[in-house]
């Protein structure tokens, strides 16, 4: 697929100068308004519907070719994140304490490329909806778009997502089916105990002795209950309790963060909490308030439509450059809302391997992190073959 890669590394420029302008802007969750106003504008430029405002500040761009019925979706995120950027590039964040640490400007940017390209000269024939979402990060934008109506108004038979992956080499693609990202849920657990003297516990109901042993407890959840062939992870983040060493407190605070790979694991680390830290809580004569907040779902890609992304990324880059089957990653996505309702795979693309300093290799999340700009080229030609092999005529995707 030299062709495909060639054309649309030739136009990379334009998108690499709009992939920086976007950097140099970074707006934080569902405070996306300039950079919806930009990709918005540009849809509109190059022939799409556009429909603006979906969760917020959520866009979908609609361009119908041909008479095939299928309907593709492809998403990218736009938001950024509260970091200070400290990589030195000319592109640095203008807003302090707020930069691009994910590199979802190159997401935005990658699927602007194809965009223009597949309006301009797109092979395909059905109906492609490209989905940009705020708030990835936490504030479960995919979610809002959702809610707001986004597969009733724009029904997709699939949806594709690609996230750019530090530590792979770049332009190279990671694939992965079945459970692919954690799922992660937060909870607050409030112990109600009696306050006293530290030198008459006899006359108080301790809550730091208890908390102390619910912390051990929990350890148990993982080691005891759970498959060891299962992945699951139980961390208290935060333990608040008492300011002097002659007083007990009457409360505490721990703060959990929990996460799985796995539906049913989920479900049970959730029942096991809440059932241990309640038998705990009585067998030390105090009451515990458990705020059990879900998050992000585990992000399970489906197998035909993963079978499908990877025969695309090996058409276009060769299967030397393809990881058919890579890890599971105990981090976070929305996207896995979005594949609860509707087929299909979120794909990796390697950022590089250098050592952290620009060269791609730096972690997401990280103030030095920076989106590679050579992969606009093949990152926006992958969605171009996708689309081009996803909607066909007569209704048979190459998988
Ligand atoms: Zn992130
Ligand atoms: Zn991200």
């Amino acid at each position: 697929m030299t062709y495909l890669l060639d054309a649309l590394a030739a136009r990379a420029g334009e998108f690499i100068r709009l992939r920086r302008d976007i950097h140099r802007h970074p707006e934080l969750a569902f405070d996306e308004h300039r950079t919806a106003a930009l990709v918005a504008d540009k849809l509109e430029g190059w022939g799409y519907a556009v429909e603006r405002g979906i969760g917020a500040t959520g866009v979908v761009g609609t361009l119908v070719r041909g008479n095939g019925t299928r309907r593709l979706g492809l998403r990218a995120d736009m938001d950024a994140l509260p970091i200070h950027e400290a990589n030195g590039a000319e592109w640095a964040s203008v807003h302090a304490g707020v930069m691009h640490a994910c590199g979802h400007d190159g997401h935005t940017a990658m699927l602007l490329a194809a965009a223009r390209h597949l309006a301009e000269h797109g092979a395909f024939d059905g109906t492609l909806h490209l989905i940009f979402q705020p708030a990835e990060e936490g504030g479960g934008g995919a979610l809002r778009m959702m809610d707001e109506g986004l597969f009733e108004r724009f029904p997709c038979d699939a949806v594709f997502a690609m996230h750019n992956m530090p530590g792979v080499a770049q332009g190279h693609f990671v694939l992965r089916d079945g459970a692919a990202m954690a799922s992660s849920d937060y909870a607050t657990l409030t112990l109600h105990g009696v306050g006293g003297h530290g030198a008459m516990p006899h006359r108080a109901a301790d809550p730091i002795v208890a908390a102390a042993s619910i912390v051990m407890a929990l350890q148990t959840i993982v080691a005891r209950n759970i498959d060891p062939l299962q992945a699951a992870v139980v961390t208290v983040g935060a333990l608040h309790a008492g300011q002097a060493n002659n007083v007990i407190p009457a409360s505490a605070t721990l703060e959990l963060s929990v996460r799985a790979l796995d539906r049913d694991v989920r479900a049970l680390i959730e029942q096991r909490v809440k059932a241990l830290v309640a038998a705990q809580a009585e067998s030390f004569g105090i009451t515990a308030q458990i705020d059990w907040r879900p998050g992000y779902a585990v992000l399970v890609n489906t197998a035909a439509e993963t079978a499908f992304a990877r025969a695309v990324a090996v058409e276009l880059v060769g299967a030397a450059r393809v990881t058919l089957q890579g890890p599971p990653l105990t981090a976070s996505e929305d996207f896995a809302f979005m594949l609860e309702r509707v087929p299909g795979s979120y794909v990796l693309i390697g950022n590089g391997v250098g050592d952290g300093t620009g060269a791609g290799g730096c972690m997401v999340h990280n103030p030095g992190y920076d989106f590679n700009d050579a992969n606009i080229g093949v990152g926006s030609a992958y969605w171009v073959l996708l689309t081009e092999r996803f909607l066909v005529a007569n209704g048979q995707a190459a998988a």
